[in-house]
């Protein structure tokens, strides 16, 4: 499964760092991601984030590609 983050879209709120500050990082202005290919299991709690996200800037993808 695979992150998003849209920059342009984030306000920087922090609301995701302080949710999984594994994965997001607020930078100056928008939040960051320290890293965008997660694990399944953590499915559920990405989604409550994009549920949270005040500017709808997260989006997960499925990646079903094996590399
Ligand atoms: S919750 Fe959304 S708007 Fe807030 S910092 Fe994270 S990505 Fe940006």
């Amino acid at each position: 499964m695979k992150v998003k983050l849209d920059k342009n879209l984030c306000v920087g709120c922090g609301l995701c760092e302080e949710n999984l500050p594994e994965v997001f990082r607020t930078g100056d202005y928008t939040a960051e991601l320290k890293k965008d290919e997660l694990p399944d299991d953590m499915k559920t709690k990405i989604e409550e984030i994009i549920e949270d996200c005040p500017a709808d800037a997260i989006s997960i993808s499925e990646t079903s590609a094996e590399s």
